[in-house]
């Protein structure tokens, strides 16, 4: 019933040339590719790589391109995707315009003779901002653009990008595909067979996949994503509502709240509103990091996606490799806190909420 982990490097070859269809371990692996099936299957695509981590899914991306090649992003997407489109991949001649991805206007706008892709992260991290992923896709096509979209944030359960015409999804599986906190890993999933041959070919030049053990570990996360996700979804909408009404609180961001303003392509494109948000408290900075002290069921830790719900300051943590320019550019305050809601009871949940405001 369960997929075997598989601890070898090498495997015994029939004849000279001849394998059984594994040969050596980063190229291929049993229980990675009964991972890899897995989530192809979930997401719709025709291919799947894992890797061993997030971002090392996106790297292996990225080197789908060339110098002199450039792509656009938008301006609030995942801190350390930020800090390799911003600064690592600059050695590399490849470049990036950073926009925001919620204007059509200014997508179109940043395209120029050399950009080659556009990145989609949606909702947005840490703002739950979203990206209208139909309107990206006309958009690619008529520039012949790539699409990537990183769905770590919803997961196929609650969105399926290859379905609106994107070409590539990442993720990162440490978060919800896992959804225990015991692993860091990645996967890219592809729509075509030939960008999913290069795309496998890179995996495996650039030593990026995963080892047997995660990719056991995630498969027994897999097996309960739906119900992890409606638990994820019901307490969250509960904890944004609980938060939204609370008087030391200034904003809510979570698309599930009935005045988001992006409510209506929340329905088109997502099956709920997900189990991330974020908030910003009266009293700025010194307010917030005195709240996340005061919790004692949500974790201050970074990450998201566990069944335990987490806590942390996007200025300070999550979003501190971004400058203080770009973080006011995207709209991330000092003040902003970015919750994880997990599955645990959401009574407990709102009265730790409760107790941490009260004390403020
Ligand atoms: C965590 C995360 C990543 C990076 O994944 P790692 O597993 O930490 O390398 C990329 N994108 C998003 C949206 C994430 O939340």
């Amino acid at each position: 019933m369960t997929t075997p982990i598989y601890p070898t490097s090498t495997f015994e070859f029939v004849a000279p040339g001849k394998t059984t269809g594994f040969d050596y371990t980063r190229s291929g692996n049993p229980t990675r590719s009964a991972l890899e099936a897995n989530l192809a299957e979930l997401e719709g695509g025709t291919m799947c790589r894992a890797t061993c981590t997030g971002m090392a899914a996106v790297s292996t991306v990225m080197f789908l391109f060339t110098a002199g090649d450039h792509v656009i992003a938008g301006n609030d997407i995942y801190g350390g995707t930020y800090r390799l489109f911003a600064d690592v991949m600059r050695a590399f001649n490849v470049t990036f315009s950073f926009v925001d991805m919620g204007d059509p206007a200014a997508i179109r706008k940043a395209v120029r003779q050399r950009t080659r892709a556009i990145w989609i992260e949606t909702p947005s991290n840490p703002l739950l901002r979203l990206t209208d992923i139909r309107e990206v896709v006309k958009i690619a096509r008529r520039h012949k653009l790539l699409t990537i979209a990183d769905n770590t944030f919803c997961s196929p359960v609650l969105q399926r990008p290859l379905d609106f015409g994107v070409d590539v999804v990442v993720h990162s599986t440490t978060k919800y595909l896992n959804g225990h906190s015991d692993v860091v890993g990645g996967a890219i999933i592809a729509r075509n067979k030939a960008l999913g041959e290069r795309l496998a070919y890179l995996t495996n030049a650039l030593g990026t996949a995963c080892s047997p053990f995660d990719a056991f570990l995630v498969l027994r996360g897999v097996k309960t994503l739906t119900h992890r996700m409606k638990a994820h979804v019901e307490n969250a909408q509960a904890v944004a509502e609980f938060l939204a009404a609370h008087k030391r609180v200034e904003k809510v961001y979570y698309p599930g709240l009935s005045d988001y303003p992006q409510r209506d392509l929340m329905r088109r494109q997502m099956k709920a509103a997900g189990g991330m948000l974020s908030f910003d408290i009266k009293g700025g900075r010194k307010a917030a990091e005195r709240f996340v002290m005061r919790t004692k069921l949500f974790t201050l830790a970074e990450s998201l996606g566990g069944v335990e719900s987490l806590i942390e300051i996007p200025e300070s943590m999550s979003h501190a490799s971004m400058s203080a320019r770009a973080r006011a550019e995207a709209g991330i305050k000092p003040g902003n806190i970015r919750v994880s809601v997990g599955i645990e009871s959401a009574t407990d949940l709102i009265d730790d909420l409760t107790q941490a405001l009260d004390q403020n």
